[in-house]
């Protein structure tokens, strides 16, 4: 699916996105959808839609048809020979999630013990090419009723851009994203980021440290939050004891789908730390999915996913996710609460594999 702008951060420009639909029957003739959230190239984790693709169809489907699943959150067990792929496993356990709602009659995000169906959103902005361009970005999401902005940044792109942006809007919630463009070297360029106010800054350091996170956490007084080094429970325990961070970023894709998406958001309320959850550029069936996961009272701050028309120029369900005075109102029909758009789909499909 061809995005509407291409998206930038400090490591790649994203102009498309290659995703695998993942249809499920059970023997009612019930259907339950899933999404790969992975990009086209391992830039974010070291997952691609193609991979996505070869794991479910060699490793992930043919456990499935082992036995019966009775429920979704027994899936963990199921695939835990397969280590790791956890946007290939969050795609078909999002899915039977669908599925399973669907035959409980209720909503997805009831059916992951929320009661809540209202989500704050805020704006994710890429880079652009000048700062009047940026400015006007930033101008359009708070006119479209964006609760926050979160800004990407890297060196040389950052405190100069930020002091234009704060000249501007000197009040909004702002955060920024750094994809891990910067080392403990930059400690004091990076102790200049504390005259924003910022939220949070996300994953200034290597995608897999937390030591000199650790380090960082204790010179700055913006809150560091963690994305790419967070895809287990195990690394989440990690950033607790070393107090690497003092957010938490759960995106689906990235930590193996909401089984573990749950425990994650546990621990961390267990410990009063908040999460927020990211995106992944997602089509509309791992948009729902996202937006179905941080209704869970943990997510303290806006929700990267908000309306289709951001991203796509024609999403793949019915009706679209709408954004309303920076809500997202979650439909109240079970599952994922949109129908798939059946002609959007065939418009965009190049390849459909059946597995049975
Ligand atoms: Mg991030």
């Amino acid at each position: 699916m061809p995005l509407k702008n291409p998206f930038t951060n400090s490591l790649q420009t994203i102009t498309k996105k290659d995703l695998y639909i993942i249809e499920i029957f059970d023997q009612d003739g019930n259907q339950g959808f899933g999404e790969t959230v992975a990009f086209d190239s391992p830039w974010y984790t070291e997952e691609t839609s193609a991979t996505t693709r070869y794991m479910i169809e060699h490793h992930l489907f043919p456990l499935l048809q082992e036995e019966p699943v009775s429920h979704p959150s027994s899936l963990g067990k199921r695939f835990a020979d397969v280590r790791r792929h956890h946007m290939a496993k969050a795609a078909v356990e999002g899915a039977i999630w669908d599925l399973y709602a669907k035959r409980e009659h209720v909503p997805l995000h009831r059916a992951i013990g929320s009661d809540n169906s209202h989500v704050p959103v805020g704006a994710s902005i890429g880079m652009k090419q000048d700062i009047p361009a940026l400015l006007e970005a930033i101008q359009t999401a708070m006119n479209q009723g964006y609760q926050r902005i979160k800004l990407k940044i890297k060196p040389g792109q950052d405190i100069n851009l930020l002091e234009k942006v704060r000249t501007r809007f000197p009040d909004i919630d702002l955060m920024v994203d750094a994809n891990s463009a910067y080392t403990l070297k930059d400690m004091d360029h990076l102790k200049q980021l504390d005259q924003f106010h910022l939220m949070m800054i996300e994953q200034p350091l290597a995608h897999d440290d937390f030591v000199d996170h650790a380090k960082l956490q204790k010179e700055i007084h913006t809150p560091i939050c963690l994305d790419e080094s967070i895809h287990t429970m195990s690394d989440v325990r990690t950033a607790l004891t070393l107090q690497s961070c003092q957010i938490i970023s759960i995106k689906l894709g990235k930590v193996g789908g909401f089984a573990q998406a749950k425990a994650i958001h546990d621990l961390c309320a267990a410990n009063q730390v908040p999460v927020w959850c990211g995106g992944m550029l997602e089509a509309g069936v791992g948009r729902a999915q996202s937006l179905a996961l941080a209704t869970l009272p943990n997510f303290r701050f806006p929700a990267d996913p908000g309306a289709s028309s951001r991203y796509w120029h024609q999403d793949i369900i019915k009706p679209e996710v709408k954004v309303e005075n920076g809500y997202v109102q979650l439909p109240d029909t079970p599952g994922i609460g949109y129908e798939i758009d059946r002609e959007a789909l065939a418009h965009y499909r190049t390849e459909r594999i059946v597995c049975k």
